[in-house]
Formats: C-alpha cells, structure tokens, sequence
C-alpha cells in the first residue's frame, strides 16, 4: 500500500473528545444538550444505527432519549409528536431514523422538524442554507467527510473533486461543500457515460454509490485522495466500502478505509451538530 490511511476512528475519537469539552462548558451553565432520537419500525440495521448515536450521545455526556413506535405508527401521530418536541426547550436536536415505513412521506416528516434543531441537515431550510453558503446544519456524512480533508491538511481550492453519487443526503451536499472550499466540482451519477474519464482526472474522489468495486486502481489518478462513503458486503458478508481498496491504495495519496473510515465520523459530526443547536438554541435564549 503506498497510500497513507486517514483513519475516521482516531479522528471521530479527537472529535467526540472535542465534543465532550463542549458539553461540560454547556453544562456548567446549566444547559446539558438533548438529542431526541425517533425511529418508527423495526429495521434491523436501523435499530443498530440508533443505539450507537444515543450511545455515543451518552458516552460525550449528552443527553440522548430514543423514542420508538411500531412500522404501522400512523404518520400524523408522528407529525405531532415531531411538534411536541419542536416547542420542548429541553430538546435542541430531532433525528428521525431513516428509511420511514413505506406508508410514510419521509420528506414531509423531516420537513416537520423545527429547522433549528434538524441536526441531520435533511430539512429544506439545512439544504438551502448550504446552497447559498450561510450557517446551517451540514448532513452528517459529508460534514465528516470534510473534517477528514482537513485533517490531513488538505486545500480544495483550485483542486478537482469529483463525487460519485446525487443523494441529497450524501452527494449533492458533498459536491457544496467542495464547491464552498472552491474546488472543482463534477457530480457523477448513474447516468453518466464514463465514470473513469472523470475520476481520472480528480484530485479528489468521494465515493457514495452502494455498488463494491465502482471505484478501481485504473480510474485513479496518482496521488489522489479517496473518501469511500459506501457501505455494502461482500461475498462473505464483511463490510467494505465502494472503492476496491487493495487496488486503489497502491495508486492514490490519501485512502478511507471500510470500516473505520466514514462510518465513525458520520456519527461524529452528529455530537457536533447537536451541540451546535444547543449553544445557539442557548444564545437565541429559547434555552
Ligand atoms: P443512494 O441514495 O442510493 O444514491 C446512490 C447514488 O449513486 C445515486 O445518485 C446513483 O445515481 C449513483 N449511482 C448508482 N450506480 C452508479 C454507478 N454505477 N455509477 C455512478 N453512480 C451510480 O445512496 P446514498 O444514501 O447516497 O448512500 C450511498 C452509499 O453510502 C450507500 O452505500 C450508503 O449505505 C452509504 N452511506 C454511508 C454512510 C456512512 O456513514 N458511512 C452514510 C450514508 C450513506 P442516480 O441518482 O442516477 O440513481
């Protein structure tokens, strides 16, 4: 391997510590962050995802509270719940666990929470602000993506990126954030007719597809820094990401690996978020 690892655990480890000196300040003013944390069925893979963000919640001494309700949960009751806890001053931040039973309209749910404390970055008011470049909450997995550039001390500007995937929890959100940071942008999709002539050409690839082996060593540019956001399985049901690893680690610069990459940073940056919408719920003094 000639590519150096950035590692998403020892950084989401500096992270959580980062936050967890936040949350004493906070608290020693009386304030103690409150992640509320919604899921509705009973996703396996969900149930996994909610328990590591309450505990990780806990673990930085936030405060977390899970609130679960059977896949049949009636989506108004789940609007008003979602309203109830919009005007609760004790809680700053609302992640509603994604997918949503099929009978429920998952943007409609996000968009009931209050934008203030939508520390996914799902809302349309968190997308927008990112669009136009003002203070808002940033989606978990590109925010971390870019703490991990900048932990290697890594400038964008003028640099090209090219990020495979349009989700608007993951890609579009990735491609501002390097827009922001004034790279070269190119967003691929799974229309685009050669992926490898644009990925060739980057500095920066960012991987976040679903699809093991969409990203190979001969569609690499050398040096490259590649973030691999997929989480599949493979033949033997181990995890790995969307980028051939053992291949592209000989020809790119920087590498994330699957596990230990973006995976423990996504759940990072949601400790950041919720003690962001603390410390402002707190300055705009609704507490
Ligand atoms: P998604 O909504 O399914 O989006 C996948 C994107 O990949 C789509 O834009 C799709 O294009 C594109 N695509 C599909 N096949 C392609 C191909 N052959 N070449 C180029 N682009 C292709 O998925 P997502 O929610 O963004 O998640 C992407 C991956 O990241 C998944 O593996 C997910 O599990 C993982 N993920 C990881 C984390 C983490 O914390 N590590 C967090 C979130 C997601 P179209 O738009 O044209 O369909």
């Amino acid at each position: 391997m000639t590519a150096q690892l950035i590692d998403g655990n020892a950084l989401a480890r500096q992270v959580r510590t980062e936050v967890a000196g936040r949350v004493a300040a906070l608290k020693q003013r009386g304030i103690t962050p409150h992640l509320s944390v919604i899921l509705v069925g009973d996703n396996p893979a969900s149930m996994v995802y909610v328990r590591n963000k309450v505990a990780d919640s806990e673990q930085t001494g936030l405060k977390a509270t899970l609130e679960r309700y059977p896949a049949a949960f009636a989506q108004a009751e789940l609007l008003a719940r979602i309203r109830a806890l919009n005007v609760d001053p004790d809680v700053h931040g609302i992640l509603v666990q994604l997918p949503l039973p099929p009978h429920m309209d998952a943007q409609a749910v996000i968009e009931t929470i209050a934008p203030e404390k939508d520390v996914d970055g799902f809302h349309v008011a968190s997308a927008g602000a990112l669009m136009i470049g003002r203070p808002g909450f940033r989606p978990c997995t590109p925010y971390g993506c870019m703490r991990m550039l900048d932990s290697i001390g890594y400038s964008l500007k003028a640099k090209h990126a090219v990020v495979i995937g349009r989700s608007n929890i993951v890609g579009k959100p990735m491609a501002l954030m390097l827009l922001a940071q004034n790279a070269t942008v190119t967003i691929c999709h799974s229309a685009t007719l050669d992926l490898a002539h644009h990925t060739r050409d980057a500095d920066v690839v960012v991987a976040a597809v679903g699809k093991r082996n969409v990203l190979t060593a001969d569609m690499v540019k050398p040096g490259a820094v590649v973030i691999d956001v997929g989480m599949n399985r493979d033949d033997h049901g181990k995890l790995c990401g969307d980028v051939d690893f053992a291949g592209v680690s000989q020809v790119a610069g920087w590498i994330t690996p699957v596990p230990g990459g973006v995976g423990p940073m996504t759940r990072a940056m949601l400790l950041v978020n919720t003690i962001e919408a603390a410390q402002t719920a707190h300055q705009t003094g609704s507490k």
